[in-house]
């Protein structure tokens, strides 16, 4: 089965000390951090935007890779301290795209 994918490898934090709570907060958080940098982006705050759009896009990625980094961090917790098989998961996950008509394996 062929699928086009973007892979990314983001760390383990080794200087935190994350549980399940704090990393869906934290997900909350950087979520909405992206969500005020695409708000930015459409002049939604009423502020002056002094960055220009190729500016605000590579924000926008910034932020997306928080959220990124911190869903990566919550998967080791629940590896961790909830003995789930992310790559299981995952597997579960791609079967699913597939049923809803998401993905079209070749
Ligand atoms: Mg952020």
């Amino acid at each position: 089965m062929k699928m086009n994918t973007k892979t990314i490898s983001l760390p383990r934090l080794n200087n935190l000390h994350p549980s399940l709570e704090s990393t869906a907060l934290k997900l909350m958080e950087e979520a909405g951090e992206l969500g005020a940098t695409i708000g930015k982006f459409r002049g939604l705050s009423g502020e002056k935007v002094e960055m220009d759009k190729h500016q605000v896009a590579e924000a926008i990625s910034a932020e997306l890779l928080d959220v990124a980094q911190t869903a990566v961090t919550m998967m080791f917790v629940l590896e961790e301290q909830f003995q789930i098989d992310v790559d299981q998961v995952l597997t579960r996950h791609v079967e699913k795209l597939v049923q809803k008509g998401y993905l079209k394996l070749d």
